[in-house]
């Protein structure tokens, strides 16, 4: 039997074990970052969200201007025969269409390119450790490293244009903190290496509106937060006001809510993570197995 327990890939229609898998050193997406994906996350043998992901993942194509070969059925339904034949039950499943190898050699015209899709699943992914989060996050916030702007790049289409937070994470791990979240070239926060950021004052919860990916994890906060009878506000969020809540969280499909506990010196809740972040975290997990955002997958056993 083939062993997946690393992870599955699909690429052209077949599936193998990840480490089979892979792309040409002349594609775009290699060489020019010139690619976009999307992960969706698979939780006790279903997906979370898949029609939200999947429209998500459209979007960025269509923006993008590239056209995968595979119509969104097909998308569907390579996503869930690989991680049925993965026998994952819980995974974090990426799906990427890259611009491709130039089809004229040496060509600069990005319409001369043979656009492909393809997709990969491995075990389920915690950006930041569970046991960390338990004793709540540590944030570095640089002073001299902002997110690439967004009339650059459109951070709403995601994108591995990722030099700005890896030169950010390398900042951070220097100063031991857990991770780093950007702010723009105004002065406001923006989004980290994988997440969205969130503060709670009062009952009113904010998140920036401008400058990030809005993420599905963040649609998802959102909407538990409206339950909870907050009010939320999607707007710019200046870094001072950021350093004035009662409470920070970050949200991502690879961990869910977390909540923060430090950002630079500034210490929230005395240093542990706060109690309305972690109540938020825990019915973010109870939502993953809600019947109505969940399709579960056909496994063979
Ligand atoms: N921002 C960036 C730059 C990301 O890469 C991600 C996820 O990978 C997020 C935010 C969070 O998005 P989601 O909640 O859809 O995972």
């Amino acid at each position: 039997m083939t062993d997946y327990s690393a992870g599955a890939a699909w690429m052209n229609g077949k599936i193998m074990p990840i480490g089979q898998a892979s792309i040409g050193v002349l594609d775009w997406g290699l060489t020019h970052s010139d690619v976009t994906y999307d992960v969706v996350p698979v939780w006790r043998g279903g997906f979370f969200r898949l029609d939200d992901y999947l429209d998500r993942f459209m979007t960025s194509m269509a923006e993008l201007r590239l056209e995968p070969g595979i119509d969104r059925a097909g998308i569907r339904a390579a996503l869930v025969q690989m991680v049925a034949a993965s026998g994952l039950r819980d995974a974090y499943v990426a799906m990427v269409c890259s611009r491709g190898a130039p089809i004229v050699p040496g060509t600069r015209d990005p319409r001369y390119c043979a656009n492909h899709f393809f997709a990969w699943c491995v075990p389920y992914v915690n950006i930041i450790p569970p046991e960390r989060v338990a004793e709540g996050v540590s944030v570095y916030i640089p002073d001299d490293i902002h997110r690439i702007p967004e009339d650059s790049v459109n951070p709403r289409a995601k994108n591995y244009h990722w030099g700005d937070f890896t030169q950010g994470l390398f900042a951070a791990k220097d100063r031991d903190f857990d991770t780093v979240l950007l702010t723009d070239h105004a002065g406001n926060v923006t989004e980290g290496p994988g997440f969205n950021a969130f503060i709670i004052k009062g009952n009113r919860v904010v998140t920036s509106d401008h400058g990030v990916l809005h993420g599905l994890t963040r649609r998802t906060a959102i909407e538990m937060c409206q339950v909870e009878g907050f009010t939320v506000e999607t707007r710019p969020l200046p870094l001072t006001e950021f350093l004035e809540a009662d409470e920070v969280f970050l949200t991502t499909s690879s961990g869910g809510v977390m909540p923060v506990a430090r950002v630079n010196d500034r210490l929230f809740g005395n240093g542990a993570p706060g109690p309305q972040g972690m109540a938020l975290r825990d019915t973010y997990f109870r939502w993953m197995e809600r019947e109505d955002f969940r399709d579960d997958i056909p496994y063979d056993s």
